[in-house]
């Protein structure tokens, strides 16, 4: 390990700091400067040479284009650097350490890349006949399987495309079910420290939403809850382990009392990697929870490509899910159950949330990490991924404030609040001045509930001299923005781009455009 600057940064230090002479072309020797392509662009240029088209009868009638829209042209060799360089200015998990809290930015194995690419799986497609892509049935099968012997729950739905279409998902089959026994009922409530689709889901699904507020040791109020429950709430959704990064150790006992009042309990388990193998949520009185395997399975994510939230339910929800899903029969085979054939057998299915059956290269790569890892490699994952969170939460705890170091270890991330900086400074400082160490920043400003939130989450994959790394550049910022360094305020100073305005950028955009014929306008 090269190079930790624990005693703090100096501008002199840099390589490329303000004090620099501008170049001609506004590069930075290989880091080169990218404008817009409706600036580099031209309306006659093309990458390609194509046979003028023929005419044909416009059968859009009045919405057919009269004139030239103004897409910048570019010539093959002006795009593929245009794209180029602008990935060369973007940050990923393949290029360094990202410890976006919440997000699970591991390494994604290249093992599940060569599975997913293998043609079988790459070139099916969702409407070829049953008989023809018996494998791809059959992973998608396997990975159920493992699903739901992981959470211990009844029956897993594989279609939703993410954790926010999985949660919509458990919330239409609560909705079913509370229909299905002549029960509507209309609240559904919602810790403080939730992720934003928590609440946004339940609104969307038609629910009023009600906070339950948190204790001082940063989880559910058990209290608060028990005494909101009542014949109005139709169920609870509870991340767990919870976006503080504790473990909601009253689970059951929620579950307990949510079941009692005739409610039904939604666990978002965006974190499930933190306990995978070491807890079971179908224990918990679970009775959906969906699955991120963008997240916990390491299938890329972000920039690098879709999600995918599978969503497992019990017993008494299972009926009400959706279709299509894929049955296994007696000799082996598989068919998928749809509107046409659920018959008898699945006739509550609120419907259907997606035209096919699911994220297909999300199920290789998910499948291909759990069959790499196994139970016991599963298992050692949470452990992993937790004992990297409390090694950042103890290495820094003194130099940053960590609200609820009091309550305990913390799970798969380390919550830290601005308490303690500098006047004038404040947690965006200090993840401006991260860009400038080369680390992506971890999430900042969530939870809501800590004023100032930083919150880290290393995952499994990284090593100690990495944390080692990142915690001594962490460190050394912190301690600029404790001491009032004002340097700091205008960091980040090594990027491609200074800081922005963010009230600015929020409140008066600047839209480049180009009228057909007209130079570049801006406002
Ligand atoms: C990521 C996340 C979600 C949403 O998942 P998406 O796949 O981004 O839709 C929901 N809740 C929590 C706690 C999360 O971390």
């Amino acid at each position: 390990m090269s190079s930790i600057n624990q005693s703090g940064w100096k501008p002199e230090m840099g390589n490329a700091g303000d004090t620099a002479p501008a170049t001609y072309t506004g590069n930075k020797a290989l880091m080169l400067e990218e404008a817009l392509i409706f600036e580099i662009g031209t309306a006659g240029t093309t990458g390609v040479d194509l046979a003028e088209a023929p005419k044909v009868t416009a059968r859009l009638g009045n919405l057919e284009r009269h004139r030239d829209i103004g897409l910048p042209g570019l010539s093959e060799p002006e795009t593929v650097r245009h794209y180029t360089r602008l990935s060369r200015q973007n940050y990923a998990i393949d290029l360094g350490f990202f410890p976006l809290g919440s997000c699970t930015m591991k390494h994604n194995p290249r093992l599940n890349e060569r599975v997913a690419r293998m043609a079988g799986f790459a070139d099916v497609h969702p409407l070829q006949p049953v008989e023809t892509v018996q494998g791809a049935l059959a992973v998608i099968n396997e990975l159920a399987v493992w699903l739901i012997q992981l959470t211990g729950m009844h029956g897993v739905a594989m279609t939703p495309k993410a954790g926010a279409h999985g949660e919509l998902c458990g919330i239409l089959c609560i909705k079913a079910a509370l229909e299905a026994r002549g029960d509507p009922r209309s609240v559904i409530l919602v810790p403080e420290s939730a992720h934003g689709t928590n609440p946004a889901t339940a609104a969307f699904a038609g629910f009023l939403v009600e906070n339950i507020p948190a204790t001082a040791e940063g989880r559910v109020d058990l209290a608060a809850l028990k005494a909101r429950l009542g014949p109005d709430v139709a169920g609870v959704m509870i991340t767990n382990p919870n976006t503080c990064g504790l473990f909601e150790r009253d689970m059951r006992e929620i579950s307990d009392a949510v079941h009692a009042a005739g409610g039904y309990v939604y666990c978002d388990g965006a974190n499930f990697n933190a306990i995978v193998g070491r807890v079971r949520p179908g224990d918990l009185g679970i009775d959906a929870m969906h699955i991120n395997l963008h997240k916990t399975f390491s299938t890329p994510h972000g920039g690098g490509g879709p999600g995918s939230g599978p969503v497992v339910l019990s017993q008494a929800l299972s009926p009400y899910g959706p279709l299509p899903f894929t049955e296994r029969h007696a000799d082996g085979h598989y068919t998928l159950v749809e509107e046409e054939t659920a018959g008898e057998r699945h006739p509550h299915s609120f419907g259907r949330m997606t035209a096919f059956h699911g994220q297909m290269g999300m199920f290789t790569r998910a499948l291909a990490y759990i069959m790499s890892h196994g139970a016991d490699g599963l298992r050692q994952v949470a452990e992993d991924a937790v004992l990297n969170a409390n090694y950042i939460l103890r290495s820094l705890e003194d130099v940053l404030e960590a609200p609820f170091a009091h309550s305990g270890p913390c799970m798969h991330e380390a919550l830290f609040s601005d308490n303690g900086l500098a006047e004038g400074f404040s947690t965006l400082d200090i993840a401006k001045g991260l860009i400038d160490e080369g680390y992506h920043p971890m999430t900042v400003y969530f939870p809501l509930v800590v004023h100032g939130a930083m919150l880290v989450e290393p995952t499994e994959t990284e090593s100690k001299a990495t944390l080692d790394q990142f915690i001594g550049a962490l460190r050394s910022v912190a301690e600029r923005a404790r001491a009032g360094d004002t340097s700091l305020k205008s960091a980040p100073h090594h990027a491609p781009r200074r800081r922005l305005d963010e009230t600015q950028a929020a409140r008066k955009p600047v839209l480049v455009w180009r009228e057909p014929d007209q130079a570049v306008a801006a406002e």
